[in-house]
């Protein structure tokens, strides 16, 4: 999958983006008109041979996991008889990739393929745009391409007030497709990649490859759709897709309790308000050497009950070695995030150091009631990252 955010630092992206299964992706594809060959689930490698009974040979099998890069990491295979089947199956449904092991497989016709494209489109922050994607080396190697060989990939950018504009796509898609009934292919896939991209909040969709058949058909053969996270909440048929296995349990439980958190790997707990904070705090704390073993946003309106609960889900995660809780109080006041640090004493046990930095909204009355039940209190926030990266 293409990324733009340097590897450094931590992808904002990642944040709030909701993946969906290929399987998932392939069908929403349908929807939208885009062309994508019939295809069938199966959780064993007895259930694979005998779901393939309805395509011809030969059948690709291929992992069902939220990540890309499957082909490389041996999740995809051609078979051709019921052995072969399952026997892919078998390997596949043993495989772990990228931390994500596989619980399913999906069976198809494997296609001919004369040649391999690549379509995506993307948000581009840096030209505030869209960004619509378009290669003549698709495939496994797309990633590579577009370190070594950027030029390879057409980038243009739609404004959404114009949409897709012929002028400019035109002369891109006779470079990449050549010949008329593919360029008119290409444009019918590209605007249902685009329609299915805003009408759904979409933070990434790609096809890749989008193989060219023997009979000069265009087919999406792999199917990745992205989501952006803020516009869920107006797609309860986007939301129904959701897959478990893409949060942790900590990330679960955050989302029944109405937090929004996401696990990383560190060690340092984060407790802070608003979102753009948050990402500040953590960047602060690997700027001084340390690891965030979470981002959480406690929010605007942060009654005390969410500072509990918030303690109690960092807690339950044991790598967690010291917390900082970062408040720069405007509508979140101080007073209320120090009681829900008080109840949090009282009910739970806190094994672990705190680093509790306090400003903005009442953060006089907050201070002092925590040092009147012993917490130190920083209004600094390069201290408060520095002291808790050497805690603990
Ligand atoms: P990814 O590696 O996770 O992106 O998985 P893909 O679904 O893109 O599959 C990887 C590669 O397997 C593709 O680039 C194709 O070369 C190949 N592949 C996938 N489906 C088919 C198919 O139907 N027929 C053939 N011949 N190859 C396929
Ligand atoms: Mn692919």
């Amino acid at each position: 999958m293409l990324q733009k955010n340097s590897p450094k630092r931590i992808k904002s992206v990642d944040l709030v983006e909701m993946k969906i299964h290929e399987y998932q992706a392939r069908s929403l594809f349908r929807d939208y008109g885009i062309a994508c060959p019939a295809d069938t689930l199966a959780d064993s490698p007895e259930a694979a041979r005998q779901a393939a009974d309805q395509f011809d040979f030969p059948v690709v099998v291929k992992a069902q996991v939220l990540s890309g890069g499957r082909g490389k990491a041996g999740g995809v295979k051609l078979a051709n008889t019921p052995d072969e089947i399952e026997k892919a199956a078998d390997k596949i449904l043993g495989l772990s990739i990228q931390s994500y092991s596989v619980e399913t497989v999906l069976l198809a016709h494997a296609v001919d393929i004369a040649r391999e494209f690549y379509i995506g489109l993307t948000i581009d922050r840096s030209s505030k745009a869209i960004t619509l994607m378009i290669s003549g080396s698709g495939g496994v190697d797309i990633e590579t391409l577009a370190v070594e060989n950027p030029d390879a990939i057409h980038k243009i950018p739609i404004y959404p007030a114009t949409g897709l504009e012929q002028k400019v796509l035109r002369p891109v898609l006779e470079n990449v497709f050549e010949s008329e009934p593919l360029i008119e292919q290409a444009n019918v896939i590209i605007d249902s990649l685009y329609r299915l991209f805003t009408e759904k909040d979409c933070s990434l969709v790609e096809i890749n490859p989008l193989a060219l058949t023997p009979a000069n058909e265009l087919l999406a053969l792999d199917a990745k759709v992205n989501f952006d996270d803020n516009g869920l909440i107006k797609h309860q048929d986007i939301e129904a897709l959701r897959n478990d296995e893409e949060s942790s349990k900590d990330e679960l439980r955050a989302r029944e309790v109405g937090l929004s958190f996401v696990s990383m790997d560190g060690d340092i707990g984060c407790i802070v308000n608003g979102a753009g904070l948050a990402m500040a705090t953590m960047d602060l704390i690997k700027h001084f050497g340390g690891t965030p073993a979470n981002f959480l946003d406690v929010g605007g309106s942060s009654n005390p009950e969410k500072v509990l609960n918030a303690l109690k889900i960092i807690l339950g995660n044991p790598k967690v070695r010291a917390i900082l809780i970062n408040i720069f109080g405007g509508i979140t006041r101080c007073d209320d995030i120090a009681k829900g640090i008080l109840m949090a004493t009282e009910q739970i046990d806190i094994p672990v150091p705190m680093v509790i930095r306090l400003i903005g909204t009442n953060d006089e009355t907050g201070r002092t009631l925590l040092s009147d039940a012993g917490f130190t209190t920083l209004d600094n926030l390069t201290e408060a990252v520095k002291k808790v990266v050497q805690t603990g």
